[in-house]
């Protein structure tokens, strides 16, 4: 099936229940995002800064442009500019950064908390109590030129799907917990992005809003970033 194709099959999949469709086009060549950006697509999700900043500048202006990678504070100023949401926000440090650059272009960038699920040690995100610390800052309170979204996760990666489901629940719970403690009137905390390629299906099952999907619209991904010597 072509890129197109498969972002018609998956929008017919996800529109009519209101999920969002992102689409992960990490180390995919332009061209290819060129092909799903024809299909309607307009959400992309890309975790290298380097690599979204050369392709963004090549693609159409209307697309929307999520990083969901581990971002490092001296990337910020890069994104800033253009950025549509920021999914991977995981210290209040890194909210400061992007605050200080969100105002110098006189903007305000949207994010998601990146929340750990995942029984693996290799995952970024906060804790659930570090989330809830970060929320209840006075410092947070201060920051006038970032609005916060929602929360994103990552399921473990296994076979397992009762495992993987009891994530995506934990999560979904949390969503719904801070949602009424915290942002009961505001309803711009509305995204729950769970689910990639593997796990999409029990993600939406579990509530999910938002999946990113990358290897099931562009195919696998080679690796690129091997060590050989
Ligand atoms: C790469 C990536 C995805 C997409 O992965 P696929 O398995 O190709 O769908 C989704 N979320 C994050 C955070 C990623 O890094």
């Amino acid at each position: 099936m072509s890129i197109a194709d498969n972002i018609k099959r998956l929008k017919k999949e996800t529109d009519p229940i209101k999920v969002t469709l992102l689409a992960v086009s990490k180390t995919k060549p332009v061209e290819e995002v060129r092909e799903a950006y024809d299909a309607g697509q307009r959400l992309f999700g890309e975790n290298m800064v380097q690599e979204l900043v050369e392709k963004q500048e090549h693609l159409p202006k209307d697309i929307q442009w999520h990083i969901i990678g581990h971002l490092q504070t001296n990337k910020v100023k890069y994104i800033a500019p253009f950025i549509s949401m920021i999914q991977s926000v995981d210290s209040l440090k890194l909210l400061q950064e992007i605050n200080k650059h969100a105002e110098k272009n006189n903007r305000v960038i949207d994010y998601l908390l990146q929340i750990y699920i995942a029984d693996e040690e290799t995952k970024f995100g906060l804790g659930f109590d570090e989330a809830i610390e970060l929320l209840r800052s006075e410092e947070l309170a201060t920051l006038k030129h970032i609005r916060i979204r929602g929360l994103m996760g990552i399921a473990t990666n296994t076979e397992n799907e009762k495992q993987i489901k009891d994530e995506f629940y934990e999560l979904k719970t949390f969503f719904d917990g801070i949602k009424q403690s915290y942002f009961r009137k505001d309803k711009t905390f509305d995204t729950l992005s769970m689910g990639m390629s593997s796990d999409y299906k029990l993600a939406i099952e579990q509530g999910s809003n938002m999946v990113r999907l990358g290897s099931t619209i562009f195919g696998s991904r080679v690796i690129k970033h091997w060590k050989n010597n």
